[in-house]
């Protein structure tokens, strides 16, 4: 089977009926072949910018912040306009011409995350939100216990691009199946208030549907105050992710 024929077949087995745009291949958006070496250069510089104000940072840094770092540091080097054309272009996507219809969290590509207003979670290298995401995390370690942990909260615009971009790169460049598995920069959640959890010492198995056959899953199925966002078969055409967090404001 060739790689698409596979995706295809992996997608709707962890799909279902709402996800049908991923069945129909025809129907999948892929970056232009024009596309690809700036994509590739800017996601690498993000990588770099990354290493240099280390990842916890990165976590919270804004798009006029990152540009100033690469322009600074030479071997990082500035964006050039035809990358800075593409982040934008990527940025402003309607994405539900991808297939995902969540809706749109942050306007500005230059929106900046407010620092007064979130709280550094020790010993994870994440932040949350001060007030109710904050909250329901500590509500959360007490109701399910120690064995859990944040795996990832607050996202900039910036952090956000860095992971969609790589997704889009190991899926060869396919917006549409990149999308089901993250949402697109200005599209996440994480921008605004939500936050994954995991086990401890459970790594990558923490962000597969494996996480929802753990005890720590069952034990956060029961509580009251918070939510899942992304479901099985949920509106959002976004994969079922039973270690994302909704915040109920
Ligand atoms: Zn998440």
């Amino acid at each position: 089977m060739d790689r698409r024929g596979f995706l295809k077949v992996s997608t709707i087995m962890t799909c279902g009926g709402i996800c049908d745009l991923y069945a129909d291949t025809n129907r999948y958006k892929y970056l232009q072949d024009y596309e690809h070496k700036d994509f590739t250069a800017i996601f690498q510089k993000l990588k770099m910018i990354q290493r240099q104000v280390g990842y916890g940072n990165f976590n919270i840094i804004s798009f006029d912040e990152a540009l100033k770092i690469a322009k600074r540091h030479k071997h990082i080097g500035e964006f050039n306009k035809k990358e800075l054309k593409l982040m934008e272009k990527i940025f402003y996507m309607d994405a539900s011409t991808l297939g995902f219809y969540g809706k749109r969290t942050v306007r500005d590509i230059a929106h900046k995350i407010d620092t007064t207003k979130i709280v550094k979670i020790e010993n994870s290298g994440h932040y949350l939100f001060k007030g109710k995401p904050k909250e329901d995390y500590k509500k959360i370690l007490k109701d399910v216990g120690s064995t859990l942990k944040l795996t990832s909260g607050v996202r900039s615009v910036i952090k956000q691009s860095y992971l969609f971009y790589g997704k889009v790169i190991r899926l060869n460049g396919n917006l549409s199946l990149a999308s089901f598995n993250i949402a697109p920069p200005g599209y996440s959640y994480h921008t605004i208030r939500d936050f994954d959890v995991g086990r401890k010492d459970w790594g990558y198995s923490n962000f597969t549907s494996r996480f929802a056959t753990t005890k720590e899953f069952s034990k956060l199925r029961r509580l009251k105050y918070i939510s899942m966002r992304y479901g099985i078969n949920n509106s959002y055409g976004v994969r079922f992710e039973p270690w994302h967090i909704k915040v109920i404001l």
